[in-house]
Order: C-alpha cells, then sequence, then structure tokens
C-alpha cells in the first residue's frame, strides 16, 4: 500500500500531484466533477507559490498567459492615491505578482498530470472514510465504490467532506462580508496614457487598485489577460448571511439583478473611475463570493497520521491578502518534502511520519495565522465602518506592511529547519 489518494483535483489536488510525483511518491486524483471546479476568474499568485510552482515546473509554462504587475494600489474616495502593498518583485523576490485565468491554470496543471502518467478519476465524489489503521486508509465513494491507500489526502474544498472525519459537525463560518466580481473590457475605463516617471503618479492611474470608501465599502479593479486588455472589477462590502442555497440562487438568477445593484449601489460615491467601470456589465461574466472561513484546526490530520486536509479544507481564509491559492501551494509541496523525508509505506515509519506531519502542521499553521493577522490589517484599511465603530477610519492601521517573511522563504529549507529541530 504505497499510495497516496488525493480528494479534490482543484489547484491544491494538481499541484499536490505534482510535488509527490516530484519526490517519486505515486498518488491517485479523485475528483467529483466532470472538470476540477472553476470559479471566481483571474487569481493572484505571489513569489511564495511562484517559487514552488517554477520548482514544480509550472512557472515557465503560465507565465505567458498571466498579467504580471508588481503593486497593489490604494486610492482615497476622492481619487487620491493613498497606499501601495507590494505583491511581487522581480528584483527583491525573483518574481513579479501575476494575475492568471484559474481555468488556464487548471489546464496547465492538469496537462503536467497527464504527462506525469498520474492517474485522474473525474465522476468520483469521496463519501466517508471506512477504517483507518496504523498502515492505510479504506474510504466510499458516493456511488459506492471502495477504495484504499497508505494516506488519503482533503485537498477538497472549504466545504471539505473529508474534514467531516475529523471533524464530524464543524463547518465553516460566515465572516459578513461579500465580494461582487464582474469583467470588463479596459478600454471602458478611459484611463489616461501612462507616463515613464513615478513623479508623475499623481497624473496616471496605476492598477491593480483599490478605492477606499469608508461607508460603501472598497471597489476594486485589477487588470487579467496577458495584455492586461480585460480588468475584473470588483466590490466587497458587509453583508448579512443567507443559507449556501440562497447565495447560490443569486449566482444563478440569469439577470444577476442583486449581483449587478450590488457592483452599482452607490457609484456616485466613487470616483468617475468607477462609475464607468460599472456603466456596462455583461452578467455572464458576473460572480458572487460570500466569505468563509475555516476555523483554525487542532490538527490538520487524524491520529493515525492516515488521512490529512490541507488547502482550503485546512485553512480557508477571507481574500484580503490575495493568499487563498498561495497558501494552499506552501502546503502541498511542504507535504510532500515531509512525508519524502519520513516515509509512509507501512514499513515500521509510521511514528516517523505522525511526528513529521505534526511538525509540517505547526510550521504551516504558524505562516497561515500570520496570513491571517496581514488580512485583519488590510481589512481595516478596506472595509467601511460598521455603525458604532467610529469615523476616523483610514488612517488606523495604514503602518507599510513587511513581506519578506511571505515572499522570501525558500520551502525546502524551511522544511529541512521544521525536522531538524524535531531530530527527524
Ligand atoms: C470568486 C473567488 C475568487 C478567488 N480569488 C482568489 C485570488 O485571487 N487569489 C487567491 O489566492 N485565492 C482566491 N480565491 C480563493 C481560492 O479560490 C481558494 O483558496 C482555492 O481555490 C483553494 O483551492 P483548493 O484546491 O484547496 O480548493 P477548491 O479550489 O475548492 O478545490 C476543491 C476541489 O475538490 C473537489 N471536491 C469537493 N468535494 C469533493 C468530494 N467529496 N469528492 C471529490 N472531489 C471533491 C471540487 O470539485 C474541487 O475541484 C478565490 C475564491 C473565490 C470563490
Amino acid at each position: 500500500m504505497s499510495t497516496i489518494a488525493i480528494i479534490g483535483a482543484g489547484l491544491s489536488g494538481l499541484a499536490l500531484a505534482l510535488a509527490l510525483h516530484q519526490q517519486n511518491i505515486p498518488c491517485t486524483l479523485y475528483e467529483s466533477r466532470s472538470a476540477p471546479l472553476n470559479i471566481g476568474g483571474a487569481i493572484m499568485l505571489s513569489p511564495n507559490a511562484l517559487r514552488i510552482l517554477d520548482q514544480l515546473g509550472v512557472y515557465a509554462r503560465i507565465l505567458p498567459s498571466g498579467y504580471t504587475f508588481s503593486h497593489l494600489y490604494f486610492r482615497t474616495s476622492d481619487d487620491h492615491p493613498l497606499d501601495s502593498y507590494e505583491f511581487g518583485s522581480i528584483p527583491k523576490y525573483n518574481y513579479p505578482g501575476v494575475r492568471i485565468y484559474r481555468h488556464i491554470l487548471i489546464e496547465e496543471l492538469t496537462a503536467m498530470v497527464h504527462e506525469a502518467n498520474i492517474p485522474i478519476h473525474y465522476h468520483k465524489k469521496f463519501s466517508r472514510v471506512l477504517n483507518e489503521s496504523d498502515t492505510s486508509v479504506t474510504w466510499e465513494f458516493a456511488d459506492g465504490t471502495t477504495a484504499s491507500a497508505a494516506i488519503l489526502v482533503g485537498a477538497d474544498g472549504i466545504h471539505s467532506t473529508v474534514r467531516k472525519y475529523l471533524y464530524p459537525d464543524l463547518e465553516p463560518q460566515f465572516t459578513n462580508a461579500v465580494g461582487v466580481t464582474a469583467a470588463i473590457p479596459t478600454s471602458q475605463l478611459a484611463l489616461p496614457p501612462s507616463l515613464p516617471s513615478e513623479e508623475e503618479e499623481e497624473k496616471t492611474y496605476p492598477l491593480p487598485v483599490t478605492i477606499l470608501n469608508p461607508t460603501h465599502g472598497a471597489f476594486v479593479i485589477a487588470p487579467q489577460h496577458p495584455t492586461g486588455s480585460e480588468c475584473l472589477i470588483g466590490r466587497q462590502k458587509h453583508s448579512p448571511s443567507l443559507t449556501r442555497q440562497q447565495w447560490t440562487s443569486l449566482l444563478t438568477d440569469e439577470s444577476k439583478s442583486w449581483c449587478l445593484d450590488f457592483l452599482r449601489d452607490n457609484a456616485t460615491s466613487y470616483p468617475a473611475i468607477v462609475q464607468r467601470a460599472v456603466s456596462s456589465i455583461s452578467p455572464e461574466s458576473v460572480n458572487l463570493w460570500p466569505f468563509y472561513i475555516v476555523p483554525r484546526l487542532e490538527s490538520w490530520c487524524s491520529d493515525h497520521a492516515r488521512v490529512v486536509v490541507l488547502g482550503d479544507a485546512a485553512h480557508a481564509i477571507p481574500p484580503s491578502a490575495g493568499q487563498g491559492v498561495n497558501q494552499g501551494v506552501e502546503d502541498v509541496f511542504t507535504f510532500a518534502c515531509v512525508v519524502s523525508r519520513c516515509g509512509f509505506g507501512g514499513d515500521g515509519d509510521e511514528g516517523k511520519l505522525q511526528k513529521g506531519l505534526k511538525v509540517w502542521q505547526k510550521g504551516r499553521q504558524a505562516r497561515v495565522d500570520r496570513v491571517v493577522e496581514l488580512n485583519g490589517q488590510i481589512n481595516r484599511r478596506r472595509m467601511p465602518k460598521q455603525p458604532g465603530e467610529g469615523s476616523e477610519g483610514m488612517e488606523e492601521g495604514m503602518e507599510p506592511f513587511e513581506l519578506e517573511w511571505l515572499y522570501q522563504p525558500d520551502f525546502r529549507e524551511m522544511v529541512e529547519g521544521w525536522l531538524g529541530a524535531e531530530g527527524l
């Protein structure tokens, strides 16, 4: 029994398959849909994940399809530059920030998984664990078939079913915030021409930008497509809690009227660029993203260390620092390094694997915790004040962000450090 089963062929699952393959560890992917989940247009990748994707041979393949940038810019509601947040830097970290359509990243990762001859079984919905021993785990799919492996990894997203084995009663929590996004042609924004000198920044309109309105929430404009010819526009604000079914019906309403109203609401309280951005929106491009989180988990694996969760299944976090996917990539690469070092085949290594995975989770959780703190700092800038929170607003939490800890690490060295400290 020397194979690892991965539930979910989303971004974490596919990247995990490539990371295990690089360590010569056989694995198989099981995905409930006919293709992996493709939600939300483009995603942002930062140097921490890009360094890993480079080591897996993915970076060079996706770079031509991505829009590269270095900073996210913040502006006031009366349209003055306020601040910027570094999302990548070739001189500092060797990698820029990259915005890439999720479906392109999924297609490229899937192609690489096929090239590595790693099996992907679609229409295989994991249902429940039947039995776990010191050396293996057996589970059932929704179609009643069963399978076994040395380790079962749940990379099955925020509403993970694998996590139910570890935490039967745990449900993701709504954060009372929601984002609605759409895609528009960049030409619709009628941007001023870009100027070569940074001194002219007041006269140009650097993107991606977040326009902060203390009363009505943040409005984001972020180029996508390698040439930047298309922009994501998005609005993030507080929202009452709805059921998953109610959210889905808002999104599946063909006219998307709730979502369009959400984007256009009080547009005149924002600069003219926002009014141009929302002047014409194609309903098919609209996406709704209620922000849920997974509460901090005590453990990411079972006592026997044969069932593990990672990616959004282990730590779905709000999107403010753009780290959802990026933290999943960190999980999978470091997990593969730990399993490679500790062994997992049931040949007397169980104790070592259990210890190794504990050390892995401790190290990973510490980084996720720091990202959650960073999200909090960013949110204080982006979200409107709730009644009773005071009106002093934007100046609070405007300290510069120090991000080397996030973007710079060499993850192989990091794993060596974690394991070495425990004598593993
Ligand atoms: C609209 C939107 C925009 C986003 N933008 C960004 C961004 O810009 N940057 C960023 O870092 N993050 C972003 N995120 C967050 C990001 O999408 C997640 O962090 C990321 O998708 C997590 O990847 P994952 O592979 O862990 O889970 P998922 O992407 O959720 O993949 C899970 C996979 O498991 C499959 N699955 C589920 N249950 C089962 C089962 N029982 N059996 C078999 N298969 C199953 C699903 O079909 C899916 O393919 C965004 C999210 C949304 C919704």
